[in-house]
């Protein structure tokens, strides 16, 4: 156990070194011929949802191909590991540097395994206010609105309540009918909560934070319980590949190869009728072109999509012509609108905290060992919490006007800026990603005036974290091919904080935090501000910061919007549909698709995505 408990101290180093002995390496089969009905790229969340939802008809043959491999390691099985970040399971990808923040650089968290985000992320199991998806209705997809989304929420879940004793002590609420009961997905509550959490929570109700009973109902905007993808009956993560890819694998209609990148898409001649796809192995660097007879379906995330599609020719032709790529389509959508939620990590030095708390699991080898065996033998207590037991098991999402009383008049500055002052270049020269762009402007200001969706996500944090992250970002990044190498990585460029407003909503949300720690409810823990500092007090103090200490970051592993779902007059890059515009038979099913990212964590709203997506498809079969 003491060993166990060393291991523990430096976690993700273990994550690194389990996720490369448990790998399972399985190279290209012999199973032939390489000619399918359906070609999915990418063996992510949404990839596998599509492959598993197609092979449902024997008659239909489906390959996967992933970058990774598959991982049954801890660091993806056990919950407590999302305390740390499992590089190993990811790309190795840095942004490009960031002119608001410095010119600080990042990680661009992005899973390469099989299951990919789903397996390396915080498990937080979260839904956007009904408005977030109506807006992707009102911005030309007709049945991409709550309503259409909501039935495939429940099909790919099945939610386990929360224990007993959790109810009766805590106060636990959940709702039973916003939830599916028999879907792949397992949502489960992990199986311990801090004593502290009572009063941080109290804390956050009397700050005005009304309670929500559950915060998967389409009106979410108050303090919630969190559950986790997590699989109540083992103890495990819920991952896709565990829920979407485990039970099926033995369909002999089914393949998924994984080590192999696809580096293009094929078409036939010189037109833009999908034929395939050519992927190269890790194991040797052969290459291997999988046939699709239906469809080529991307599902390869918000990073790698539009970026495999300019290295095939489809994408802004200025671009595509630095990079010395032919071009197929000048489609400037692709890689445009690019959209993730940015992340003010505030810290707070705190003192008196009840025993147990998250820091015991570190600090006292008893209780990590103690809570070890109770894993083991039951499945449940502290390792079964991780991230979310930080979070004080709760999230609270708020709208502006609960955070800035000139809310109002944020609203207003949105929508008579000149747009083209606080975006990407490339906008000046596309008016129809410029009308996109205004179009979704309208409806943010809308949301705003009439407190429908969340601006601001915060964590009633226990030990003195006090993260929050802005749910409505102005500022569109873009990602595109590297003109010195379009064969290596994509370029990712957040352009966080390219809009004021951004700038003025996160300002807001540090008096928000303040105000929070300075109640009553929480003098017990005598706060003390660590970061950014109780030093910064104006605007500009405050935004200085946020920058200078680097708790500004562009990302909470969100990435979304960059191949959006709008129609071809406002800048789109697939319909309703899911269908490429100008091509034939290539589709996307990712984060890439969403036109306006979601008040929310993504990962449940890209299964229902995902459903709907793979729904869509088989319909035009
Ligand atoms: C670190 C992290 C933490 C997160 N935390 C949460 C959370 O707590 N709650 C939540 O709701 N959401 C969370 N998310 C977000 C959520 O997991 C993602 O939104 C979701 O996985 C996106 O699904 P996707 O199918 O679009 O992409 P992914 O799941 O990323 O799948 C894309 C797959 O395509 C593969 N791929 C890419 N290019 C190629 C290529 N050329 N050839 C072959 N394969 C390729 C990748 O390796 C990857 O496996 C987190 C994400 C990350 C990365």
């Amino acid at each position: 156990m003491a060993r166990l408990f060393r291991l523990l101290l430096a976690w993700p180093t273990l994550a690194t070194s389990l996720s490369v002995y448990n790998k399972a390496h399985i190279s290209e089969d012999s199973r032939s011929p390489d000619v399918y009905d359906y070609v999915v790229v990418g063996g992510g969340l949404t990839g596998l949802v599509v492959a598993n939802r197609l092979s449902e008809n024997p008659k239909r043959s489906v390959v996967v191909v992933e970058n990774g491999y598959i991982d049954r390691s801890y660091a993806v099985e056990l919950p407590y590991a999302t305390l740390g970040l499992n590089t190993a399971d990811m790309w190795n990808i840095t942004s490009v540097s960031d002119k608001q923040l410095n010119n600080a650089t990042f990680r661009v968290p992005v899973g390469s395994v099989v299951g990919g985000g789903s397996a390396v992320n915080g498990m937080a199991c979260t839904r956007g206010s009904r408005a977030d998806y109506d807006a992707w209705e009102q911005l030309g997809n007709p049945g991409w609105g709550w309503d259409g989304l909501f039935p495939y929420f429940l099909k790919s879940t099945n939610l386990t309540p929360p224990l007993p004793e959790f109810v009766e002590d805590f106060g636990v609420t959940w709702n039973d009918s916003v939830w599916g009961h028999n879907g792949p997905v397992q949502v489960g509550f992990a199986s311990v909560i801090y004593p502290d959490v009572k009063a941080v929570r109290r804390s956050w109700i009397a700050q005005g934070v009304p309670n929500v009973t559950d915060g998967a109902s389409g009106d979410p905007l108050g303090l919630f319980w969190l559950p986790t993808s997590l699989d109540s009956s083992s103890g495990t993560r819920s991952s896709a590949r565990a829920a979407y890819y485990d039970p099926i694998s033995a369909r002999p209609n089914l393949r998924l190869l994984t080590g192999h990148r696809v580096f293009k898409i094929l078409f036939k001649n010189d037109g833009l009728d999908t034929t395939g796809v050519l992927a190269i192995s890790h194991a040797d660097n052969s290459t291997v072109r999988l046939s699709a007879n239906k469809e080529v379906i991307l599902a390869a995330g918000a990073v790698f999509t539009p970026h495999l599609l300019q290295r095939s020719g489809i994408g802004p032709k200025d671009v595509l012509e630095a990079a010395n790529v032919t071009v197929k389509a000048d489609l400037p959508a692709v890689g445009s609108n690019f959209q993730d939620h940015p992340v003010a990590a505030m810290a707070y030095n705190i003192s008196n905290q009840s025993f147990p708390n998250p820091s015991s699991m570190v600090l006292n080898a008893t209780f990590n060992a103690t809570s070890w065996d109770e894993y083991l033998q039951n499945h449940t207590g502290p390792y079964t919490g991780g991230r979310v037991t930080g979070t004080g098991n709760s999230l609270a999402l708020h709208p502006l006007s609960r955070l800035a009383a000139n809310y109002e008049a944020v609203a207003t500055n949105i929508t008579s800026q000149n747009a083209l002052d606080f975006l990407p270049e490339i906008y000046s020269r596309n008016a129809s990603l410029l009308r996109g762009f205004e179009a979704q402007r309208d409806i943010l200001r809308n949301i705003i005036l009439s407190n429908s969706s969340s601006c601001c996500e915060t964590h009633p944090a226990l030990g003195g974290g006090a993260a929050m992250s802005l749910q409505k970002p102005l500022s569109r990044g873009i990602i595109s091919l590297d003109p010195a190498n379009p064969d290596g990585l994509p370029l990712v460029r957040y352009n966080t904080l390219m809009n004021p407003v951004d700038a003025e909503v996160l300002i807001a949300m540090v008096r928000y935090a303040r105000e929070h720690w300075a109640r009553p409810e929480v003098a017990q823990f005598s706060p003390v501000e660590n970061l950014p500092g109780a030093q910064y007090q104006t605007d500009e103090e405050i935004l200085d910061g946020l920058i200078a200490t680097g708790i500004l970051t562009p990302t909470n592993a969100h990435s979304s919007g960059s191949c959006a779902m709008m129609p071809a007059e406002l800048g789109g890059c697939v319909g309703p549909d899911l269908l490429v515009y100008g091509t034939q038979k290539l589709s996307i099913v990712d984060a890439s698709i969403l036109p306006l990212i979601p008040g929310t964590h993504l990962q449940m709203t890209m299964y229902a995505v995902a459903e709907k997506a793979a729904d869509i498809i088989k319909s035009r079969a």
